[in-house]
């Protein structure tokens, strides 16, 4: 279980990978898509600062409902309203005691199933979702994790989201959801070891 401290502490740095890798996430994008979503989370990531600099959050569920609104309001895109609804069930699920991290964080990816209407194999962010919360609730997350999950969503054909106009040619290349989705977990690797 995550507390207060070493959940923001994840999102702060959430925040910077996304800052730090604007360009490469737009550059992902501009392969299978349309170019923009290092510029939609990194608007979204400077809502997110402002949000909490506005509000420090108290408890769990304002900080993972702060990151959801930020998100919603000012990610737009396909991406805004699935990272928004993942933290959004996220705020609402952590209120409930004993709750894993391995179980909250399922929660977030079952929410974007249900927004996105996917699930995995779609080469999506959701690909990097179900992975890692299979391994925290193993206690096995760790990088190779991650890196697994991006190799593997690198060799599948786009079936939801917009690289799925690409039909095949949308093979060989990385998702940018799931990318920023590793940036994520990979934040979440630094503050829980
Ligand atoms: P847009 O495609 O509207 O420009 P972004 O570029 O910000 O939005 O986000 C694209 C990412 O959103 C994709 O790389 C993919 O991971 C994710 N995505 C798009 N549609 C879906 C969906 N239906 N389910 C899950 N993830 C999706
Ligand atoms: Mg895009
Ligand atoms: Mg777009």
């Amino acid at each position: 279980k995550l507390e207060l401290a070493d959940a923001k502490k994840w999102i702060d740095l959430f925040i910077e990978e996304l800052k730090e890798n604007k360009s490469n996430l737009n550059e992902l994008d501009t392969a299978i898509g349309d170019g923009d979503h290092g510029t939609n989370m990194d608007r979204g990531a400077s809502a997110v600062v402002e949000s909490f600099a506005k509000k420090d959050p108290e408890n769990l569920t304002d900080l993972y409902k702060a990151t959801a609104f930020a998100m919603i309001q000012k990610v737009g895109g396909a991406s805004g309203p699935l990272y928004g609804t993942a933290f959004l069930d996220m705020s609402k699920a952590v209120k409930e005691e004993n709750l894993e991290l391995g179980e909250l964080v399922q929660v977030g990816t079952d929410g974007i199933k249900r927004r996105g209407q996917s699930d995995v194999g779609m080469k999506t962010m959701i690909d990097v979702w179900q992975p890692v919360s299979d391994a925290l609730k193993a206690e096995s997350l760790n990088q190779s994790v991650i890196d697994e999950a991006l190799s593997k969503v690198k060799g599948l054909v786009a079936t939801k989201g917009r690289a799925s106009y690409l039909e095949e040619k949308s093979k060989g290349h990385i998702d940018p959801g799931a990318q920023s989705s590793a940036y994520l977990f990979e934040s979440l690797i630094k503050v829980i070891g």
